[in-house]
């Protein structure tokens, strides 16, 4: 196919102005304009395709998107999923179906794009491998999902045989972790978090440590307990000491926890003594998910002291199982909280370094009467990810493929937007008023933290799905 009829096709299938405007000019350069315009005419038509995406907010699919849905055109986010037919695989979710990878890449539906010479990294049951061949590669096949789901392409739409194939309903799909965590690091960097925090447990007149406003502070997670969304918790067990016995005791956690976060995955394997700047760091990191790093308080108070969390938080961490891409959260970054004293200079950032991203944790109890318990923001981060993986690398420390780095409870500034119970309820004190008349100060065995995540803007919505968890009692 000569290239100026590609252009025209792409051209063609791209409903935003860009592509009327680059398919005005390759009208002109090849039929109509004088030598001495055409090479002009065309040169502008290849700079504005070079600008346009099939993920453009006016761009439709042929697969019905309803109205609020997490999973428009625009978001194609990454995951892995099994039928009662099909191996677990990579998918991206569309509307209310999961499009089925393994299957395009098997009938050639790649066969043009650079994933074609790397085999079918779809039939891998994480994502590991997909993410590790860098934004060069995840970038331009995440396009050409986009235009194949676009309403104008016939090539899927119109091939009854492999749409059957490749389209599956999420409702008949069961969602497992989409990568191999190797390693698992949770940040505290939300201020509003920390404030909060430092007031209960330490200094309410000076709530903060020296350090947190210099670096952003985090500790190593456990990888091996972080499991997807369904996957119910037992209550963990451990050793606590309530504040009028003379001892320690055991048993089953009393003051079980979520905590509200945002975790971004990585795409590489580094060496290690490599650091990586601020300004490279988007690079690195392929995409966003929920993450309820659940703890257990009363386990956490009596074992935290002197070197961080250790069983109060390693039983169980949850996470949503689709990834969002940075690419499909790019129309929402925003500023982050100005950051005064101003921190090092390898801290240092330039532009807009977070996401306007809605942020709301559910109770839902086994009555079923449930309640949303908190509502709050991304934004509110102080430290954003950009700083948080020079940190973690600047002295050297090697990072690997499917890394998950967790922000910590995101607190906002008001009651209503607290990350956590501890801080909703103020340690127990102000227990809250389920609808079916219980109350919670922490959680009770049976109920379910059902976490969600959107970005909203001009009618377009990026949802993350929904990051849950059923509370076991202990074993
Ligand atoms: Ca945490």
């Amino acid at each position: 196919m000569p290239a100026s009829k590609v252009f025209f096709i792409y051209a063609w299938l791209n409903p935003s102005y860009a592509g009327k405007l680059a398919l005005l000019l390759i009208y002109y350069s090849s039929c109509v304009l004088t030598a001495i315009l055409k090479p002009v005419f065309s040169i502008l038509a290849l700079v504005l395709l070079s600008t346009m995406s099939f993920t453009h907010p006016q761009a439709r699919s042929w697969i019905d998107v309803k109205p609020g849905s997490d999973f428009p055109i625009q978001n194609l986010p990454f995951g892995i999923f099994k039928t009662r037919s099909k191996s677990p695989r990579a998918g991206v979710a569309i509307g209310e179906y999961i499009l089925d990878l393994e299957v395009l890449y098997a009938e050639g539906y790649f066969n043009r794009t650079p994933l074609a010479d790397h085999g079918n990294v779809f039939a891998e049951g994480t994502l590991n491998k997909f993410i590790g061949l860098g934004k060069a590669i995840t970038r331009p096949v995440r396009e050409r999902i986009a235009e194949i789901l676009n309403t104008n392409n016939p090539e899927l739409r119109d091939n009854a045989d492999i749409k059957q194939k490749a389209l599956v309903a999420q409702t008949e799909a069961q969602m497992l972790m989409p990568v191999h965590v190797p390693n698992y690091t949770d940040f505290y960097s939300s201020i509003e978090h920390a404030t909060n925090v430092g007031k209960m447990f330490r200094d309410p007149a000076n709530p903060l440590l020296p350090n947190w406003k210099h670096l952003p502070v985090g500790y190593h997670g456990r990888a091996s307990s972080i499991v997807v969304s369904g996957t119910p918790i037992h209550r963990p067990k451990g050793q606590t000491k309530p504040d009028d016995a003379p001892a320690p005791v055991f048993g089953p956690s009393r003051s079980l926890d979520f905590e509200l976060e945002v975790a971004f995955v990585t795409n590489a394997n580094t060496a290690l003594g490599q650091s990586i700047s601020t300004r490279k760091a988007e690079e690195y990191i392929f995409g966003l998910v929920l993450f309820n790093d659940w703890s257990a308080r009363d386990i956490q108070k009596w074992e935290y002291v002197p070197l961080g969390p250790f069983l109060g938080k390693n039983f169980g961490s949850t996470v949503s199982p689709w990834i969002v891409t940075l690419e499909a959260l790019e129309p929402f970054r925003t500023d982050t909280p100005a950051q005064e004293p101003a921190v090092l200079p390898y801290l240092q950032f330039e532009g807009k370094k977070s996401y306007d991203i809605h942020l709301e944790v559910e109770i839902m109890p086994e009555s079923g009467k449930g309640m949303v318990v908190t509502r709050t923001n991304f934004k509110y981060m102080y430290w954003n990810m950009a700083q948080q993986l020079a940190h973690h690398t600047v002295n050297g420390c090697n990072i690997c493929v499917g890394d998950l780095y967790a922000s910590g409870t995101i607190s906002g500034p008001d009651a209503g937007s607290y990350g956590s119970l501890l801080e909703i309820t103020w340690q127990g004190k102000n227990p809250l008023k389920m609808p079916d008349g219980t109350e919670r100060k922490f959680l009770l065995d049976g109920d379910t933290v059902i976490m969600r995540g959107y970005c909203e803007k001009d009618g377009l919505r990026i949802g993350f799905g929904e990051c849950a968890g059923k509370i076991l009692p202990a074993v």
